[in-house]
């Protein structure tokens, strides 16, 4: 089988491997499409913290079972599936707690453990999950950005009837818009790029906010009637948001730590924290329990992801995927690979 390896930063090969056997518990998935994400692209340029190459990249993953280990019995070959990237210990105090995602010692499908930008790959079965099979293989990698948007909503906790900012409207900032609006909440998008706020009326949004987030506050005010919003959701993650979202705020209100930033955020205080009681709530990855919510989601059709593949490669030419997503990354949402299956 054939399998692109990430040797050192931008250097991606691809490489001759023999297809691997499902041990016990085991199954073999022959991958179909892997969705290429910004962790992904901050893996290739070398700027993700403490990869260590040869990296396998590819999280975001469907395919088709191939074979099973011994005691497998919950899932058939010919089956179309997804997988869950979280791989957990099982044995440490989170894990226990049933926060797999909060796992000491967690590895990332793709990062951690070899990911599925190859044409099989091998994980024990708690990992995969069903898909119906009229649901097409690419559309479907996009559940497992919506799992983590779910994780991060259930944590802030939105209801009905609330207003909710969402910074950026990538893929995650769409599918954010989207959720909260099926919740019931009167959502406002703010994007600096005109053709995402398009997608993200198509999702429902009920505002659309055309400026860089720092310069959104003010409108952002004006839209909640003055008050500032019950919630603000950071699907952007650049260091200066979290002053912006946190002035976008009413007292009480909670700000979602969604996307991540590795910088350090100059001039904050903790003082608007107290003065407002703000809360800001963080979100790690997704649990095994967002999966099938998520991808009921997509298969019924209440999120709508046509559209959210704004390119496509054979596995062959992954390098040039890679290549694409570097140079033009505000007009990507998700790049999907196809590893001919
Ligand atoms: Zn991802
Ligand atoms: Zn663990």
């Amino acid at each position: 089988m054939r399998t692109a390896v990430l040797h050192a930063p931008r250097k991606l090969d691809l490489v001759d491997r023999s297809k691997p056997v499902a041990g016990s518990g085991e199954v073999v998935v022959r991958t179909a499409a892997t969705a290429v994400c910004h962790t992904d692209l901050s893996i290739y340029v070398g700027e993700h913290p403490g990869v260590k190459y040869p990296v396998v990249m590819g999280h975001e993953s469907t395919g088709v079972i191939d074979s099973l280990g011994e005691g497998v019995s919950e899932v058939k070959p010919g089956q179309h599936v997804i997988i869950n990237p979280i791989i957990a210990c099982g044995r440490c105090d989170s894990c226990l707690r049933g926060a797999g995602n909060l796992c000491r010692v967690a590895g990332l499908f793709g990062r951690e453990v070899e990911g599925s930008l190859s044409q099989y790959v091998k994980l024990p079965s708690q990992y995969i999950h069903v898909l119906p099979p009229r649901l097409p293989l690419e559309q479907a990698t996009i559940i497992e950005t919506l799992a983590t948007v779910r994780h991060a909503q259930h944590r802030v906790g939105v209801s009905t009837g609330e207003s909710v900012v969402v910074l950026g409207q990538g893929t995650a900032g769409l599918l954010h818009a989207r959720l909260a609006v099926l919740t019931g909440a009167t959502v406002i998008a703010v994007s600096r790029t005109r053709w995402k706020l398009e997608m993200a009326e198509r999702m429902g949004a009920h505002h659309v906010v055309e400026r860089a987030v720092d310069k959104a506050v003010e409108e952002v005010r004006r839209l909640t009637g003055g008050k500032g919003a019950d919630v603000v959701i950071d699907a952007a993650g650049g260091a200066e948001t979290l002053r912006a979202a946190i002035d976008m705020l009413r007292p009480g209100g909670r700000f979602s730590a969604f996307a991540v930033s590795h910088e350090t955020v100059r001039g904050f205080s903790t003082f608007p924290l107290y003065f407002g009681e703000i809360s800001i709530i963080g979100s790690r990855a997704l649990t095994p329990q967002d999966m099938n919510p998520s991808i009921q989601l997509i298969a019924s059709g209440a999120v709508d992801v046509s559209g959210f593949i704004t390119a496509k490669y054979p596995l062959t030419d992954s390098a040039a995927a890679f290549e694409e997503y570097e140079r033009n990354p505000s007009r990507i949402l998700r790049i999907v690979i196809d590893s001919g299956s």
